[in-house]
């Protein structure tokens, strides 16, 4: 199974997810090669976009690496929270999400 598939009847290629309609399990055809599919004229759904990173996955992703670097080099969560321009309670939970851990544990992992 891969992250992408495409729907024969409308051409659209699709995010595992997607909130649009579920196509007939007959007519999707699963899509190993997102690049493939769109040069084979499969396009890009409008919703889940499946062409680019999700916008706030590649945030958080950014920012926990940012964030885990500071911490790695002795900055304390709250001075870290504070340059990356988040609270700390929020960055708390962003290193979680990305992590499972506190940012602590997970810079000494
Ligand atoms: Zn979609």
């Amino acid at each position: 199974m891969s992250e992408w598939y495409a729907v024969r009847t409308t051409g659209i290629v699709c995010r595992v997810g997607c909130a649009s309609r579920r196509p007939r399990p007959e007519n999707i055809e699963w899509v190993s090669d997102l690049a493939a599919a769109l040069a084979a004229g499969y396009r890009p759904c409008k919703r889940c976009r499946p062409d680019t990173e999700h916008p706030q996955e590649a945030f958080r992703a950014s920012t926990v690496r940012r964030a885990l670097g500071y911490l790695r080099l002795g900055v304390s969560v709250s001075e870290t929270a504070t340059r990356l321009h988040v609270s700390e309670r929020h960055l708390r939970r962003l290193v979680r999400q990305e992590t499972g851990a506190s940012p602590r544990a997970a810079v000494s992992a």
